[in-house]
């Protein structure tokens, strides 16, 4: 039998079944027992009113007139009289009594005896008996003295009825006094019916019966219970581990029992379900739902895995991470359904490219993952991002329409390039960031500087949040001139930071950081303030500077207020629209349709901002962007200036792209003009609007009207010996 558990149904079941069993015996045995006891006692009360009824009728006829019976309401005899002038012989032993005592005791089948009593020493003196030692000799005298249960019953004359003790046991006697002719107490009769603890005896037999009995009930019921009940539960017992080996994911069977009609059964059958939901939730918390590849967590766990391999000296991995670059404008253009479909194509593309020993997963939105054990060398898996690049690089045919997308590549090498699953992860970010700073389409293998360059973008991160919060940013202003006039017709507003122990910081530098971290919206906004500030300063001091142009970056254009915030601001300065222009880079065509750029330019221009389109063919899709933004200025990047004057290629470039903008009715703003000859072919294509080192650099606000005002004043040769 195994251990009793009390926290088990078993060890429960069993205690109740001991409980019922000792409390059901005990009620049965004890009411027998007390039953048994009662009559006992009851039989023996009367055999010992007869005996005492006897000993005396015996006593008055054998001895005709010496005792008198006296007898209480029931007969009973209360006392034994004597006659008159008896008494000496009547409490004295003669051998008569002897003959008494035996026929008493025979009819009584006990015993009896003759006491006197010592008046001086307040005992009752045995002097007849039917006592006899083992030999047939007179026992030793024995007394009734106090402490003796009749003692004090018949020291007042009573009779007394109960166990007393006989040779050290006890046994149920009866004494009845015997009288003095005047009454007073002077003797007993003690009768018995023999020992009387042979009932003690009787009901301590009793008792052990019962008890062993019903230890064996006990064991009885204890066994036959538990072996029931223990096969009963064994199924609950089985379905228990089973549950557990699920819980654990050790076991994948299917549950048994699931076919009994009982609780079990049903209990099964509740598993079973539970079961299925699991399968179902671990397919849900491992797989993509829309592509059907592994999930974030599952790509989290795998890198875990295989880097802890590949560090343990296991077998060499590959980590790809793949983002698309214009997946926005599918989702734009053709819905968000098309986006699903064209996910799930590129994903199959890429699982198709990468081998079965691959696992690839999606991460989020549009960038995917492979992570693959590396065979050959670093050109095996290039050619293998090669070609998944290709088969990318085809257009996807869609039902919405016919669908090109290009992906950009972050590789890293396990174990060479990551000491842990999360550097691996960063690097490959990186190096994704760095595939598309590089123009995109592209695969780009992690190396150890390009984390070198994330840690000072880190750097500065912090250095401008704070920078920003501490209002050190500030605006200078570089004019733009009329070379044929020297009027001005416009300023830019550029941004300078002046670091406190790392001196300038250029704008080059931190604007991009600024762009990545989202610090843009901040900075822009603190930028387009300070500038709108700066021309109601200028407008109050009767300086005219035409427009004040702020650089606006993509994040900005597309914070959901912006249009309202340049308003605002237009409003808070009391500034005209044309006081303002906003220069924007063909870098927002990146992440949004065309629709929602017009949308937001449109939205400004009904404000009377002026547009420009900065740096213009500096980038590979200037051109397009010409016709589709309803822009008024176009600043053709410095490229096509620098030494301009050595090289006729850029002068009909120069020549055609401000005919170009002059035909489209664009003002034209060249930028960084040096020197006095960039300036000539500049103006010999007939350009009105110069922005150059030639003029001025950028200064502080203050000193920008001073600045004008020279240029206005001295001759060419001047400014241009100033500016060398
Ligand atoms: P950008 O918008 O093309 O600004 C003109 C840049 O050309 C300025 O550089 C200016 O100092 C420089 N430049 C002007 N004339 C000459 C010249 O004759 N020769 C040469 N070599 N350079 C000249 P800066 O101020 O360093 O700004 C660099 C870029 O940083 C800006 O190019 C613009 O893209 C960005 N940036 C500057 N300020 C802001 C700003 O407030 N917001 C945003 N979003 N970007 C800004
Ligand atoms: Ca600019
Ligand atoms: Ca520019």
């Amino acid at each position: 039998m195994q251990v009793i558990n009390v926290n088990s149904v078993s060890g429960r079941v069993a205690g109740f079944l001991a409980i019922i069993v000792v409390v059901s015996v005990s009620i049965m045995a004890g009411l027998g027992y007390i039953k048994l006891a009662g009559v006992t006692e009851a039989n023996s009360q009367i055999r010992i009113d007869r005996a005492a009824r006897a000993a005396s009728s015996i006593l008055d006829h054998a001895l005709d007139g010496q005792f008198t019976v006296i007898r209480g309401e029931e007969g009973r005899p209360q006392a034994l009289r004597l006659a008159p002038g008896t008494q000496q012989d009547a409490l004295a032993f003669r051998p008569l009594y002897d003959d008494l005592l035996k026929e008493i005791g025979a009819t009584n089948q006990g015993a009896a005896n003759l006491f006197r009593l010592n008046a001086t020493a307040a005992t009752f003196d045995r002097f007849a008996t039917t006592f006899r030692k083992p030999d047939g000799s007179m026992p030793p005298p024995m007394s009734i003295s106090q402490g003796h249960p009749a003692w004090t019953n018949l020291m007042s004359n009573q009779p007394h009825m109960g166990e007393v003790p006989v040779m050290g046991r006890m046994r149920l006697a009866y004494l009845t006094p015997i009288q003095s002719p005047s009454g007073n107490v002077a003797g007993a009769l003690a009768v018995d019916v023999g020992w009387a603890d042979d009932l003690t005896i009787a009901r301590d037999e009793l008792r052990s019966t019962i008890l062993v009995a019903s230890g064996l009930l006990l064991i009885i019921a204890l066994g036959l219970g538990l072996s029931i009940v223990s096969s009963a539960l064994a199924p609950l017992r089985k379905l228990a581990t089973f549950a557990n080996d699920v819980a654990a994911g050790k076991n994948d069977d299917a549950v048994p029992y699931t076919d009994k009609k009982d609780e079990i059964g049903a209990l099964a059958q509740g598993l079973s379900r539970v079961v299925d939901l699991q399968t179902e939730l671990r397919i849900l918390a491992y797989k993509d739902a829309l592509t059907g590849l592994d999930n974030r967590a599952r790509y989290l766990a795998d890198l875990a895995n295989v880097t802890g391999e590949s560090l343990a000296g296991g077998r060499n991995w590959v980590l790809i991470h793949i983002d698309l670059d214009n997946f926005k404008d599918t989702n734009d253009a053709y819905g968000q359904k098309a986006g699903d479909a064209l996910l799930q194509r590129v994903g199959a593309v890429i699982k198709d490219a990468v081998g079965t020993d691959a696992k690839v997963a999606r991460l989020t939105g549009d960038s995917f993952t492979v992570l693959m054990p590396k065979v050959g060398n670093a050109n095996t898996v290039a050619a293998t991002c090669k070609q998944m690049l290709d088969k990318l690089a085809k257009p996807f045919a869609l039902p919405q329409g016919e669908v090109l997308v290009s992906a950009s590549m972050g590789l890293v090498s396990l174990p060479k390039d990551a000491k842990s699953a999360d550097e691996a992860h960063r690097n490959a970010g990186i190096a994704v960031r760095k595939a598309k700073e590089q123009g995109r389409g592209r695969f780009v293998f992690f190396a150890e500087e390009m984390n070198e360059a994330v840690q000072k973008q880190i750097v500065i991160e912090r250095m401008l949040r704070e920078a920003i919060d501490n209002g050190e940013i500030a605006l200078f202003y570089q004019p733009q001139i009329n070379p044929f006039t020297h009027e001005l017709m416009g300023v830019e507003a550029l941004a300078r930071w002046h670091h406190e122990e790392l001196g300038m910081i250029s704008p080059t530098e931190f604007i991009p950081v600024a762009e990545s971290t989202g610090l843009i919206i901040e900075l822009g906004t603190h930028i387009i303030e300070t500038a709108c500030r700066q021309a109601r300063a200028w407008l109050n001091e009767g300086f005219d500077f035409n427009h004040v142009s702020v650089n606006v970056s993509p994040a900005q254009l597309w914070q959901p207020n912006f249009t309202n915030l340049v308003k605002q601001k237009l409003e808070k300065y009391g500034l005209e629209g044309h006081h303002l222009c906003v220069e924007v880079t063909e870098g927002i065509f990146v992440d949004y349709s065309n629709e929602k750029i017009s949308q937001v330019l449109a939205n400004l221009r009904q404000l009377g901002v002026i547009l420009a389109l900065d740096d213009f063919g500096s980038g590979y899709s200037s051109l397009g962007c010409l016709n589709q933004l309803p822009i008024e200025q176009l600043k053709i990047d410095r490229a096509f200036v620098a030494d301009v004057h050595r090289d006729p290629r850029k002068q009909s470039l120069l020549r055609g792209i401000v005919a170009l903008g002059q035909s489209l009715k664009l003002a034209i703003v060249v930028e960084g003009v040096e020197t006095r000859e960039e300036l000539m072919m500049v103006k010999l294509v007939g350009c009105n609007s110069i922005q150059g080192f030639f003029y001025s650099r950028p200064v502080p606000a203050q000193d920008l009207i001073a600045r004008v005002a020279e240029i206005a004043k001295e001759t060419v040769e001047t400014v241009r010996e100033k500016a060398s």
